[in-house]
C-alpha cells in the first residue's frame, strides 16, 4: 500500500477583524516594486467601500473585480493570465482571492497558469502541474465549499467540469475573518452552508473513509447542525459564522483523505449543461438522494424546512435524450466519487437508465 502525501495551507489566521492585517502579512512577501499583488475580488464588493478601504494597494499593485454569476472556466483564467503578463512589469508577488469557492478557485488557477505553460485545460485532472505556482492567498467572504483548504481548482473547460489538482494548489496563506461573511443572503448561506453539509455526508458514508477523514467530518457535521439545525438563524450571529467557516475548513479536510460522492458527481451533471451552481445544485440533488444517504437526507430536508429554502423543481423536466446523455456522461466519468460512494462493483447499480431516473425527478 502506498500512502499519498498531501501538502496542506502552511498559515492560516483566524479572527474577526484579522482582515485589517492583510498588510503587513502581504508586505513580508513583496518581491519588488515592479512585481505587484494582484487582488481577484468578487464584484459584490464592487460597491463596498467598507471592504475595499481597507485592501492594502501600494505601487502597482491592483484589485480586479470578478462577476461570480457564472462559475469559473477555463477560458476566462486564460485571459486572466494574459491580462496581467501585459499589464505588469515582473512576475507578480502574489494573487490574492477574496470571494466564495468561485473567486478562490481563479486565484488558485491563475497563481498556478502564471507559472506553467499552455492554457488552464490543459492541467484538469490530477498532478498535471509542473512548476510551482506563485505565492497566492484565500480570503473567503462565504463560508461552504472548503476551496480554501483544498488541493484543487474546479473549472469548466471545453470539455469537462473538473480541478486542477496538484500539491502546487493549495494556498500559501489563508485569512478567516468570519466578519466578511456577514451580508451573505440567506438563501446563498444556506446554499453553500449545504455544500460543507453534503461534504460532510458523502465523506462519511463513504467506502474512502479512514480516521483522518472522519476526525474532521464528524467536527464538521457535528457543527452543521448546530448551525443549520440547533440554532435560531439570526444575520448578526457572530457565533455562527466564525463556526461555519470552521466548519468548511474541517469539511474541506475530511475529503482531502477522501472523496465526495453521488451529489456532486450527479450535480456537476447539472452544472456542465444547465449552468447550475454548485452549492444549489447540490442541494437539487441531494433531495432526492434517499437511497443513499438516508439519514443524511432526512437531516438535510428538516434544515430545508425549518430556514423555509424551496428548491427550484422539474429543471430536467424538459431536457432531450441528447441533454439527459451529456448529464449522465459527466457524472459518470467522476469515477473515484461513484466508487467512494458505492464501493468497486459500482458499475453494477450505477447504470444510465438508473441516473436518468433520478435527473428526472429533479
Ligand atoms: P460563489 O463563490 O459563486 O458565491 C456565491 C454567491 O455569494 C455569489 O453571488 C457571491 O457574489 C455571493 N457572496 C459571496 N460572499 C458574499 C458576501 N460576503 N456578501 C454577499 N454576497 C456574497 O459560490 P460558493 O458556493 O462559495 O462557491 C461555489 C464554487 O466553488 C463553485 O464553482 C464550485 O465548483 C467551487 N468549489 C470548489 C471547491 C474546491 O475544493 N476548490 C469545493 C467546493 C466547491
Ligand atoms: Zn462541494
Amino acid at each position: 500500500m502506498s500512502y499519498k502525501n498531501f501538502p496542506m495551507v502552511p498559515r492560516v489566521i483566524f479572527g474577526r477583524g484579522s482582515f485589517n492585517q492583510l498588510d503587513e502579512i502581504l508586505a513580508a512577501k513583496r518581491l519588488s516594486v515592479n512585481a505587484p499583488f494582484i487582488f481577484l475580488v468578487d464584484d459584490v464588493f464592487k460597491n463596498n467601500n467598507e471592504l475595499t478601504s481597507r485592501i492594502p494597494l501600494s505601487y502597482e499593485d491592483r484589485i480586479v473585480f470578478i462577476s461570480t454569476k457564472e462559475e469559473p472556466k477555463t477560458y476566462q483564467v486564460d485571459e486572466l493570465v494574459e491580462d496581467i503578463i501585459l499589464k505588469t512589469k515582473a512576475q507578480p508577488s502574489g494573487i490574492i482571492g477574496i470571494g466564495g469557492g468561485s473567486i478562490l478557485d481563479l486565484a488558485k488557477a491563475v497563481s498556478i497558469m502564471l507559472t506553467n505553460e499552455g492554457e488552464a485545460k490543459d492541467y484538469q485532472g490530477w498532478d498535471l502541474v509542473k512548476n510551482p505556482a506563485i505565492y497566492h492567498v484565500g480570503i473567503p467572504t462565504i463560508s461552504g465549499t472548503g476551496a480554501e483548504v483544498s488541493r484543487t481548482t474546479v473549472l469548466t473547460g471545453p470539455d469537462k467540469k473538473l480541478g486542477i489538482n496538484s500539491d502546487y494548489t493549495p494556498f500559501d496563506q489563508v485569512l478567516l475573518d468570519s466578519e466578511l461573511t456577514k451580508d451573505v443572503p440567506k438563501a446563498q448561506w444556506f446554499y453553500t452552508g449545504m455544500d460543507c453539509f453534503i461534504h460532510c455526508v458523502e465523506s462519511l458514508k463513504g467506502s474512502y473513509l479512514n480516521a483522518f477523514s472522519q476526525s474532521y467530518g464528524e467536527k464538521s457535521f457535528d457543527l452543521c447542525k448546530e448551525i443549520f439545525l440547533e440554532k435560531t438563524y439570526d444575520a448578526s450571529d457572530v457565533d455562527s459564522q466564525e463556526k461555519l467557516m470552521m466548519a468548511s475548513w474541517h469539511g474541506g479536510m475530511s475529503i482531502a483523505y477522501s472523496q465526495v460522492g453521488v451529489a456532486h458527481a450527479m450535480s456537476y451533471g447539472l452544472s456542465y449543461l444547465l449552468g447550475t451552481k454548485h452549492g444549489i445544485g447540490n442541494c437539487i440533488v441531494f433531495d432526492h438522494l434517499e437511497e443513499f444517504y438516508s439519514e443524511g437526507v432526512a437531516m438535510f430536508k428538516e434544515m430545508k424546512a425549518k430556514h423555509n429554502i424551496e428548491l427550484p423543481q422539474g429543471i430536467c423536466a424538459h431536457l432531450s435524450d441528447d441533454e439527459f446523455n451529456i448529464m449522465i456522461d459527466v457524472a459518470l466519468g467522476l469515477e473515484p466519487l461513484w466508487e467512494n460512494a458505492i464501493g468497486k462493483n459500482w458499475k453494477k447499480t450505477i447504470t444510465r437508465e438508473k441516473l436518468r431516473g433520478l435527473y428526472q425527478k429533479m
